[in-house]
């Protein structure tokens, strides 16, 4: 069993449903805080992330030591001021109820959506800067939390990772193969756009899940280098 306890913000969702299972499958500590309840085999704490005293109270009455934020609007709304509340307004909120209680350990997810502007992008990693002008809403706000979360890192005792996903299938997917399904049934299919060599990124679910599980772990504060303990020796003996 891990020594952290965990709560799971977005935790009914897809993603969220599978990081719990995964958490709670090797014994760990969890509770979860969404808006909507879907399961009732985990505590749950029911609230809206842009509330910081809601996410404060969750984080107070579960306990935890490491917040694994997953919630959001799903992509493909026509509503950036939902966006812009949840994903970047409820983020600063995270973070903020976070060092309120002193939490150590933050954990994102972000999207790979946040680097896309629109062209093929092969073989990128995370040092491709985010593009000037955001695909959309959803990827924006995405983008503005990412950096706020990273921002956070190292400050008030807190440390901080984003994960950028990038197309997630499996079991409990309410979007995208229930979306194709739709397509076809709806007899849409008959269209193609593009010769039909286009290539998209998708990962399995549960990878994602440990994913955020790996990075959780990850997150400890590096003991000081053999270089810094020299200096900071040197420091103390040497008179200024
Ligand atoms: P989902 O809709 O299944 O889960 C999101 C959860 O967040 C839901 O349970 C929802 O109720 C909750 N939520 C929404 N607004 C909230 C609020 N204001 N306060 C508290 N909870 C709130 O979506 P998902 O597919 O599991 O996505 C999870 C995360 O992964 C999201 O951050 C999304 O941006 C990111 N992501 C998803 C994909 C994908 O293909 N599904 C790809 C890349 C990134």
């Amino acid at each position: 069993m891990h020594p952290d306890s965990f709560l799971v913000i977005g935790g009914s969702g897809f993603l969220g449903r599978h990081i719990v299972d995964a958490l709670v499958a090797r014994g760990d500590a969890v509770a979860v805080f969404d808006i909507v309840q879907r399961y009732h085999d985990t505590p749950f704490y029911p609230g809206d992330i842009s509330d910081q005293a809601q996410v404060s109270d969750a984080i107070k009455k579960s306990g935890a030591t490491c917040i694994i934020h997953t919630a959001s609007p799903t992509a493909g709304l026509q509503d950036p001021a939902l966006y812009w509340k949840v994903n970047v307004d409820g983020t600063k909120a995270v973070i903020a109820a976070a060092k309120e209680n002193n939490v150590p350990k933050l954990v994102y997810t972000s999207s790979a959506g946040v680097v896309f502007n629109g062209q093929d992008l092969i073989h990128v990693d995370e040092r491709i800067p985010i593009p000037e002008k955001p695909l959309d809403a959803y990827n924006e706000s995405k983008a503005k939390a990412e950096e706020l979360v990273l921002a956070a890192n190292g400050t008030d005792g807190l440390l901080t990772v984003a994960l950028r996903p990038a197309g997630i299938f499996g079991p409990g997917d309410r979007q995208a193969v229930p979306g194709f399904a739709k397509v076809l049934k709806e007899g849409r299919s008959h269209f193609q756009i593009g010769d039909n060599t286009n290539l998209f990124d998708w990962t399995y679910v549960g990878n994602v899940a440990y994913a955020h599980v790996l990075a959780a772990d990850k997150l400890v504060p590096q003991p000081p280098s053999t270089t810094d303990m020299v200096a900071e020796a040197l420091d103390t003996a040497l008179p200024s």
